[in-house]
């Protein structure tokens, strides 16, 4: 009779969940252990591009790579479904209309969700950088309102307004700078009838940066004619218009919301031990008293040595892939497991394709180099996931927009 393999179930294919998967592949021998990932779908995106999908600044085939030519199918399996529950007595993973997987031991990696706060409106008629279809909807409706605007020359079409400035609602600016003045060309409307505004709570933008970097990205902004409302809370948000808190509107019909992540609303329904909506773990990266389930990334709340919280970027979630992988491996085989140890590197921020301000291994960084810098570190993700031949291949290879039809609309 065949012997039952144990089995590994990867729940997310994000950084996280992907890394973890190509680790596996290279560790496991032979009939060591039966994996398997589950993906909400075939593809897996690139997160920390979502805003160039988002303005349509990125071609698609360069933000959502698919998922069964990255993994060696004889090694990995992939279930494309969205999980909706794990029973962790009988050990079982629920997949919507797929039954259940079973596991020995688990992974817990589907990544984030988007704060709103209960802001009224906001889920209603925002719009949010969560997914790669996500995005893709919010350009949709970016064009929409061009064509529509040809039509019923309502100018709350042409105000584009994202809400935070922190570094998603940033990134998402900058690349609104580059891709509204190519529209206002391609619909042969004037530029100066659009508003790019950005509206930030309190009264900083990118809050983690320098003086330099700040005065660098506010003159910037300046320069692009973007407002900039700072100490200006979002209160409301309706169909075809922004509510402040000091009493304004905007007429809008496109508010981008991007004011902070909280872990995966899943999370909330698998009576695990949570903190601010995410997984407790241990320093090996497993959920706080249980033996066989890991989580990583966005999902979990792990501390470094000072007992701060990580934060929730990419940077963190591939290293703690890097641990966690080979953390799987050794339970597998009975070996002592490694504590996660962060090491920062570095963080950059694009400020569309032609700018953006940094600070790496300790040198501040801003303008073109910083923009620079920030596609380096894209491209390093590409050699982590898949060597050199796939990093160079991946980056030249022609634009593509495969996936345009799968993306929803929601035109207003
Ligand atoms: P994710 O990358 O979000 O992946 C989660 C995966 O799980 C997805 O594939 C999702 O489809 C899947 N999933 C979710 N729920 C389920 C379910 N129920 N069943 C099955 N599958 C599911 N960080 C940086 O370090 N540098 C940056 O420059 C940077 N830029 C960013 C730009 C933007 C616009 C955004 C939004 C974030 C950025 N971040 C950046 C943060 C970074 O993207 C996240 O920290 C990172 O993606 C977390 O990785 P993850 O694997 O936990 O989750
Ligand atoms: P954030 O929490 O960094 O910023 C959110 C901003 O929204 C804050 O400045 C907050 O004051 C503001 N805000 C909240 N409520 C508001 C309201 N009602 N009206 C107006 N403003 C409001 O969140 P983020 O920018 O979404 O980033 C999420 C995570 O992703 C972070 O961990 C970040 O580090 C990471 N990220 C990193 C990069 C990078 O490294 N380049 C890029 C994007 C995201």
């Amino acid at each position: 009779m065949k012997k039952e393999l144990p089995k590994v179930v990867i729940v997310g294919g994000g950084y996280g969940g992907i890394i973890v998967s190509k680790q596996l592949e290279k560790i496991l021998k032979p009939g060591e252990a039966d994996v398997t990932l589950i993906n909400k779908h075939n593809y897996h995106y690139i997160t920390t591009q979502l805003h160039k999908t988002s303005a349509g600044t990125s071609p698609d085939n360069r933000v959502a790579l698919n998922i069964p030519d990255l993994l060696q199918k004889n090694k990995i399996n992939f279930v494309k479904g969205t999980v909706y529950d794990i029973d962790f007595e009988e050990k079982r993973v629920y997949l919507d209309h797929q039954g259940a997987l079973e596991y020995d031991y688990l992974l817990i990696a589907p990544g984030f969700d988007v704060n709103t706060f209960g802001i009224p409106g906001v889920d209603e008629y925002a719009f949010k950088i969560r997914s790669f279809r996500n995005s893709k909807s919010i350009h949709h409706h970016i064009i929409h309102q061009f064509k529509s605007f040809k039509e019923d020359h309502d100018l709350s079409r042409l105000t584009f307004a994202v809400a935070g400035a922190g570094f998603t609602g940033i990134e998402m600016i900058g690349e609104l700078v580059d891709a509204i003045p190519r529209l206002c060309r391609e619909f042969d409307i004037p530029v100066h009838k659009t508003r790019i505004i950005n509206i930030e709570a309190t009264d900083a933008i990118l809050p983690f940066f320098d003086k330099k970097a700040i005065d660098f990205t506010k003159n910037y902004l300046k320069k692009h004619d973007v407002e900039v409302m700072t100490s200006t809370k979002i209160v409301e948000c309706k169909r075809d218009s922004v509510v402040l808190d000091n009493g304004y509107s905007i007429p809008c019909r496109t508010l981008i919301w991007s004011c902070g992540v909280r872990g995966n609303r899943l999370l909330e329904k698998l009576n695990l031990p949570l903190v601010r909506g995410k997984v407790e773990v241990d320093e090996y990266l497993r959920v706080k008293g249980m033996e066989d389930v890991f989580c990583i990334g966005d999902a979990a709340h792990s501390l470094d040595r000072d007992g701060r919280p990580h934060g929730a970027t990419a940077q963190v979630a591939i290293q703690q892939a890097q641990t966690c992988g080979p953390n799987i491996a050794a339970v597998l085989r009975g070996q002592p497991l490694k504590p996660f140890v962060y090491k920062h590197k570095g963080t950059v921020a694009s400020i569309g394709s032609r700018a953006g301000v940094g600070n790496v291994f300790g040198l501040k960084i801003t303008g073109l180099f910083a923009s620079f810098m920030k596609q380096i570190v894209e491209a390093r993700y590409l050699f982590i996931l898949g060597g050199p031949f796939f990093m160079t291949k991946q980056m030249l290879k022609p634009a593509s927009n495969v996936f345009m039809e799968t993306a929803p609309t929601r035109n207003k």
